[in-house]
């Protein structure tokens, strides 16, 4: 063969392996139960009365249609309301979502459902509908009431993320576990967050630990008697911030039978991203005071700037890789057992690049594949762990 058609031939061959991967990648896709932990859809539904079953393509990162072609079978929706709401409003407002919520399945009941056990959820992705679970994201949200517990339950939710950045009454956050800002001490759970950690472990609600303070994580697990989940966050030896998790946490975690749900915004999974984006904000602090009192959370703010200034967004966007190595770290340091998808879609203004939305999860399968990993170990990283420690928890 003369050299020149040589070369064809081996563009050929490469041509025809990248097809081949590109369809297996879309078989298995299609096969694995895809579970995403963790959107925060309904906050902007309440605050910015987006509606899901539209199109909101260049509004939000979800939409029905969208989260159809990315191929999504289980979503586990976000409550969630910041520290502004308290005993009186905090559950009252997580409850307007959850009624959200039920209105949209309500209108989709050929793609969408809403389930309260995992039979029921096996029973609904078979049928092809979105399963839909939910948790609430922040324990504020029950007002110190252990009742508020079984409300929440009764309707579907089934993780609890202890605290979100604010502490409780009964929990630190990593945030004020971090800054030092939380006045009531000793940190950690307290005998009444040991009731709320045993009341959940009966009910069958998963304890979710992102976002929780490190006090607080060991206490939980000294406490728990079910596998935990942290529902969004990612690995802090690559990315040293106080929402990601230590190699020791990712251990413990492994060793009770829980799972790692990576989160997908910039700022978890690269370290120089969150220095650029204070520089941004600098940059932009006249028009940042001016918009802030009128938007209403730091979710909405970041939605604001990120469309505004497109161009400014995209460049900081870290490499589409960044989220599969630190899958790859989780895998390698407990492995595949105990990690899975958290995308936090609709909660961050900005994820790695080719990550624009729900409709992107394809990718995440084809690259895991390239990366050489089996189609066996694929589907549970896709859902296969999540579902796991959700039966186990029944
Ligand atoms: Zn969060």
């Amino acid at each position: 063969m003369k050299i020149k058609s040589m070369r064809y031939f081996l563009i050929y061959l490469i041509l025809l392996s990248e097809f081949s991967l590109a369809q297996s990648a879309e078989k298995i896709h299609v096969n694995a139960i895809l579970a995403d932990t963790h959107n925060d859809f309904l906050s902007k539904a309440v605050d910015a009365h987006v509606v899901f079953d539209t199109d909101l393509r260049g509004i939000t990162q979800s939409d029905l249609a969208r989260m159809r072609t990315g191929g999504v079978d289980v979503q586990v929706w976000s409550i969630f309301c910041d520290e502004h709401y308290g005993r009186g409003s905090a559950f009252k407002y997580a409850s307007r979502e959850l009624d959200s919520l039920y209105a949209i399945a309500g209108r989709n009941p050929k793609t969408m459902q809403i389930v309260y056990s995992y039979k029921e959820l096996i029973k609904a992705v078979q049928a092809h509908k979105l399963a839909c679970l939910s948790g609430v994201e922040g324990g504020h949200m029950i007002e110190d009431n252990l009742d508020y517990l079984d409300s929440f339950y009764i309707r579907g939710v089934r993780y609890m993320t202890l605290s979100w950045n604010n502490s409780t009454s009964w929990s630190t956050s990593a945030m004020d576990e971090k800054q030092h800002t939380f006045k009531v001490t000793p940190y950690g759970l307290n005998d009444f967050g040991k009731q709320v950690v045993k009341k959940m472990n009966r009910l069958g609600m998963m304890v979710d630990v992102s976002h929780v303070g490190e006090k607080t994580f060991w206490d939980v697990m000294s406490v728990t008697t079910k596998p935990v989940i942290a529902s969004h966050s990612s690995v802090y030896a690559l990315c040293p911030v106080f929402r990601n998790l230590k190699d020791d946490q990712i251990k413990a975690i492994a060793k009770n039978g829980g799972v790692i749900q990576v989160n997908f915004y910039s700022g978890f999974l690269d370290s120089t991203f969150l220095p650029k984006y204070d520089s941004f904000l600098k940059a932009h602090h006249a028009e940042y005071d001016s918009i802030a009192p009128r938007e209403k959370s730091g979710m909405m703010i970041g939605d604001y700037f990120s469309k505004k200034y497109k161009d400014e967004f995209e460049k900081m966007r870290p490499p589409f890789s960044l989220l599969l190595d630190h899958i790859d770290y989780i895998v390698k340091l407990v492995g595949v057992d105990y990690v899975g998808l958290g995308s936090d879609f609709d909660g961050i203004d900005s994820a790695p690049a080719g990550l624009d939305g729900v409709q992107d999860f394809p990718r995440i399968t084809q690259g895991l594949l390239q990366r050489g990993y089996s189609e066996k170990d694929i589907k549970k990283i896709l859902g296969g762990n999540f579902l796991r420690v959700f039966k186990a928890n029944e």
